[in-house]
């Protein structure tokens, strides 16, 4: 694509390259992250190719459910779901019909039937989609919002949580959801909020995102695509990066939104991102030239590739261990992918990496359990009981 995915402008200034490694992959994939010089919108420029990015989602990304069905079903919301229901309780609506695009599991939708809405929704994973079946009871069609999406009519609500950042054609997406409500039905999303590079963790530039939008430049795609915004709310304070969740309005005509933003803002702004990201990964890297034996890396993954692009680690490594079983066997920047319980049985009692920043926490609680000495644990962001892992990231 040789052009803007939000305003077709083809003017544009890169602030960062990443070359990756993925699954089974010969050559590394390089990406370019871009700031359009007409709309100021942040976005990966050229966009990696549906084709792989599909390869992605079947090889290296689980948004899988683990646990007792039984108790997933009781659990209490997750904190996107929490945010969700707030804000639909805070703008009055009353239960009717919600579509949820990108369902995953259920576990939203799951929510929202409590709460008495009638329930439905869609996910390109089959896996996700037998999870919503077998632990929630909820029919989900499998495929993208562009297959599915537009099957429905009528919709008083449709739920986008974490999916418009992944999208490559957010305007043509929108449209599809604008046709599919009822007339004054409303839309909730939330992505990843470009907002206070302070704040931003590492790995933030990502194969996966497509798009990092900054509020005005979401509020503005919004209005273009005919919903009225009735709602923002930023949260500096979720898990792993601020988010923007936003209430919009079906409304009957278009109205060509008013330029509020200013193409320059965001090119500064996108620079900050750029610097903060490179710093994070400077100091990273800084820390792992002191290694000179052979480790494994934990985790098999886009925070792999990009430590491995960021670092001279490569040829040190002897494997990379993962947890997810359909990973094992194959490859990631020549290295075999290998299962925990190798790992653990390592007669070298080689140094482990733990290659996360969302899971780190959970990656050094299953190597402790799985027998594997603290003193052998490198934990990049947190405080770990080994004696390198002491290392902490300016993030925390
Ligand atoms: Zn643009």
């Amino acid at each position: 694509m040789t052009h803007c995915a939000l305003c077709k402008g083809r003017e544009r200034d890169i602030i960062q390259t990443q070359s990756l490694a993925l699954l089974n992959r010969e050559q590394p994939c390089e990406i370019h992250f871009s700031v359009c010089r007409t709309c100021g919108h942040l976005q990966q420029w050229p966009q990696v190719s549906p084709k792989l990015m599909a390869h992605h989602y079947q090889t290296f990304a689980t948004y899988e459910l683990f646990g007792d069905p039984a108790r997933l079903r009781q659990a209490a919301p997750s904190r996107h779901a929490r945010r969700f229901l707030s804000l639909v309780s805070d703008i009055g609506l009353v239960p009717g019909r919600v579509y949820e695009v990108g369902c995953a599991s259920g576990e939203m939708l799951n929510q929202f039937r409590k709460q008495g809405w009638s329930v439905a929704g869609c996910d390109p994973s089959p896996s996700a989609i037998g999870q919503a079946k077998t632990i929630f009871g909820i029919d989900a069609d499998l495929g993208g919002e562009e297959s599915a999406i537009v099957r429905q009519e009528n919709l008083d609500l449709i739920l986008i949580c974490h999916v418009l950042e992944h999208l490559h054609d957010p305007p043509a997406a929108l449209a599809r959801f604008h046709a599919a409500l009822a007339p004054h039905g409303h839309l909730l999303l939330e992505v990843p909020c470009a907002t206070a590079p302070d704040s931003l963790p590492p790995g933030w530039f990502t194969f996966e995102h497509l798009h990092y939008y900054q509020p005005a430049v979401l509020e503005r795609l919004l209005r273009d695509a005919g919903l009225e915004v009735v709602e923002t709310r930023i949260d500096l304070t979720a898990e792993h990066y601020p988010v923007i969740a936003i209430a919009a309005r079906k409304t009957p005509h278009l109205t060509r939104a008013v330029a509020g933003f200013e193409p320059s803002a965001g090119a500064l702004l996108a620079q900050c991102y750029a610097a903060r990201d490179k710093a994070l990964w400077t100091a990273t890297a800084r820390r792992m030239a002191r290694i000179r034996e052979p480790v494994f890396l934990y985790g098999a993954g886009i925070h792999t590739a990009q430590l491995l692009d960021h670092t001279h680690l490569a040829p040190h490594v002897i494997a990379i261990a993962d947890r997810d079983p359909k990973k094992w066997g194959q490859t990631q920047a020549g290295k075999t992918v290998i299962s925990p319980a190798e790992l653990f049985a390592d007669p070298q009692q080689a140094p482990v990496i733990v290659s996360s920043y969302v899971s780190e926490k959970q990656i050094v609680d299953a190597l402790l359990a799985g027998g594997v000495a603290p003193s052998r644990i490198v934990a990049l962001y947190s405080e770990a009981p080994g004696k390198t892992g002491t290392i902490r990231a300016s993030a925390g």
